[in-house]
């Protein structure tokens, strides 16, 4: 653990192990525990009803202890019968590579293709290193009213009590207390790297401040500069208002400019391609064709390679406008005017910083893949078929 840092079981049972009672806060200590020791854990097993699981759902063994030799529930005999519900574990990032055959495979595939494929250029292959640190999640509910006294317990009387408890449950589903048990791995735990303050540029920006920069990108901020400094306000007033601030060396709540400049372009490009707002206009063209019966209608939704785009930076584009400019020696207002422009943002470094963070998208366009609406009304229709010197009359009638 880092410093003083205890996590904020709402029980705790050892330094690193303890149970909370609802999923959120659960999340919390997960959280809490990535910001203060500088880690961060992705799910490797997991059930979106982990935390809120329906105990009549399936069936379920009552249990005295946890006979599970992981040790990561750590529930010894108490006296107090439970039922496991489920379980969750949260991997090390730099932990076991699971889509490793997926990825070997996806390669080989490419290879055999002879079309090319410009790929991007990694410094880093892989964040996977084998680490094998996980946090280690059991739901499960305990039945304090079912317990039997530590001192007289035998065989006999816990099939009693477990009877007992599961008449009672058939009655009503919603005895007992709902707990999770955590356990959160030490530093050592983490075999094949290093941890701490110095992983910090190794992490990914937290989900909280990238669903920030999409909702602010949907407002209209498309200024990298600007939008760090909302980012700033956000971490500083709402994720950590009243708090100590993580290092200004942990990336994922002190974001750099290229993160930022790449999770605008992703906001800005998945705007653009809602699917969501694809399956609307395709349901609604069904609609029209019903009800208006005699009008033709075409609707090909956008397809995934459609656009190629790289994002460049306005700086970017000036460089190359310049050089162009150079290069062809061209003297004409326009250029000259650019040019007195640029001489009077370079007194000014911060506004000639700003220019340098505006996005700029280039994009390459196939057309037998882009999003095409067409609407032909019946009148349209008839107006087409109409020999040529009465549809240019008609047209031009209707004009007049
Ligand atoms: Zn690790």
């Amino acid at each position: 653990m880092a410093g003083d840092y205890k996590p904020h079981f709402d029980v705790q049972i050892t330094p690193n192990c303890g149970y909370v009672y609802s999923r959120e806060q659960a999340e919390q200590v997960v959280r809490e525990f990535e910001t203060r020791t500088t880690s961060k854990y992705s799910c490797y097993k997991s059930r979106s009803s982990f935390g809120r699981t329906d105990l009549c759902k399936s069936k379920h063994r009552v249990r005295w202890e946890d006979g599970n030799k992981d040790a990561c529930t750590r529930m010894g005999f108490d006296g107090v019968p439970f039922i496991i519900l489920d379980s969750k574990i949260l991997d090390c990032q730099h932990g076991v590579d699971r889509h490793n055959y997926r990825k070997t495979k996806a390669q080989s595939d490419a290879h055999r293709d002879h079309d090319f494929k410009k790929r991007r250029f990694r410094v880093q292959g892989t964040k996977k290193f084998g680490c094998e640190a996980k946090i280690n999640m059991c739901e499960v509910i305990k039945f304090p009213q079912f317990a039997i006294p530590i001192e007289i317990d035998s065989r006999k009387r816990r099939d009693v009590a477990a009877a007992k408890l599961k008449e009672a449950l058939q009655e009503n589903a919603n005895l007992g207390e709902r707990r999770i048990y955590m356990y959160l791995p030490t530093p050592a735990d983490h075999t094949t790297h290093l941890n701490g303050e110095a992983t910090g540029m190794s992490q990914p920006v937290d989900e909280r401040i990238v669903k920030k920069i999409r909702i602010l990108v949907g407002e209209g901020v498309n200024n990298v500069r600007e939008m760090g400094r909302h980012i700033r306000q956000y971490v500083k007033n709402e994720l950590f208002l009243g708090q100590e601030l993580p290092p200004c060396t942990n990336r994922r709540f002190h974001p750099k400019q290229v993160d930022i400049r790449n999770h605008m372009y992703l906001a800005t490009i998945e705007s653009r391609f809602s699917k969501f707002d694809q399956e609307n206009v395709s349901a609604k063209t069904g609609d029209w064709e019903k009800k208006y019966a005699e009008d033709n209608f075409f609707y090909r939704p956008y397809q995934e390679g459609c656009i190629t785009v790289r994002t460049t930076s306005a700086a970017e584009d000036k460089k190359e406008k310049n050089v162009n400019d150079k290069s062809e020696n061209v003297n004409d207002d326009n250029a000259k005017r650019e040019n007195e422009d640029e001489a009077k943002e370079g007194n000014d470094d911060q506004a000639k910083e700003e220019d340098d963070m505006a996005i700029g998208l280039q994009e390459h366009v196939n057309l037998e893949k882009s999003l095409l609406f067409v609407h032909q009304s019946a009148w349209q229709r008839r107006l087409h078929c109409l020999p040529l010197r009465f549809s240019s009359r008609a047209s031009l009638g209707k004009m007049g």
